[in-house]
């Protein structure tokens, strides 16, 4: 390949739990209603196969200083805590029995939702892309390289707005777990090294204000801890 035209853009990456090592992001897919209550929430059904939506992989950041900017273009911005997987490696048709030899990591991310945005589009059934993929709506926690005992099958997720707990479930109750998101994902598109999955979020999703902060906890994985600005 010859010279490029203009620079070329830094991948964006993400720190990792005990290296200076840091992954490399290459696209960003996030599952929607994985949890049951959380559909219901939503409206919607809880027998409904869960389905996929994308964010930039640049709005998928680590808040190393803490602090997430509040969004412009919303007085809606909703918290969603949500078991983040990073891949190592893909592949098309992968059997859910394979999926997890894939993985390379996990942590424990928030994928941020402008629902005023959100209700808008799906009004006037147009695509959700402004309601999900804005500059830093994917702040991530550190990834822990991920082995068979990395996380529990009833691992705590939970999420608290200055202080209060305002979501909190088991990755037991994903409709879908992992092995099968990501076996689901690889008959859509052919799943490469880089690619993070946003699992989906438990039930209690709502509004977080400028000012506030936002913890978001995983069993097994490192918090995550920032404050709208
Ligand atoms: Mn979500």
């Amino acid at each position: 390949m010859g010279p490029t035209v203009i620079p070329a853009p830094l991948p964006a990456t993400l720190p990792v739990l005990g290296t200076n090592a840091r992954f490399p992001l290459r696209r960003v897919f996030c599952v929607g209603r994985n949890y049951a209550a959380h559909a219901r929430e939503m409206g919607h059904s809880d027998k409904e196969a869960p389905f996929f939506f994308t964010k930039p992989a640049d709005a998928v950041i680590y808040p190393a200083d803490g602090v997430i900017p509040y969004p412009p273009a919303t007085n809606d911005l909703h918290h969603e805590v949500e078991l983040v997987v990073a891949l190592k490696s893909g592949g098309a048709s992968i059997p859910p029995e394979q999926a997890l030899s894939h993985v390379y990591g996990v942590a424990v991310g928030v994928d941020l939702t402008r629902r005023d945005l959100q209700a808008e589009a799906k009004k006037a059934a147009r695509p959700w892309d402004m309601a999900k993929g804005f500059d830093a709506s994917g702040p991530v926690g550190l990834l822990v390289p991920y082995s068979a005992e990395t996380l529990a099958d009833e691992a705590i997720i939970a999420l608290d707005v200055d202080g209060e707990t305002r979501q909190q479930g088991s990755l037991a109750d994903m409709i879908w777990p992992l092995a099968d998101i990501i076996s689901a994902l690889s008959f859509l598109v052919t799943l490469a090294p880089g690619d993070v999955i946003f699992t989906g979020t438990p039930e209690g999703v709502g509004p977080v204000a400028r000012g506030q902060r936002v913890s978001a906890r995983l069993d097994g994985v490192p918090s995550l801890s920032f404050v709208l600005e």
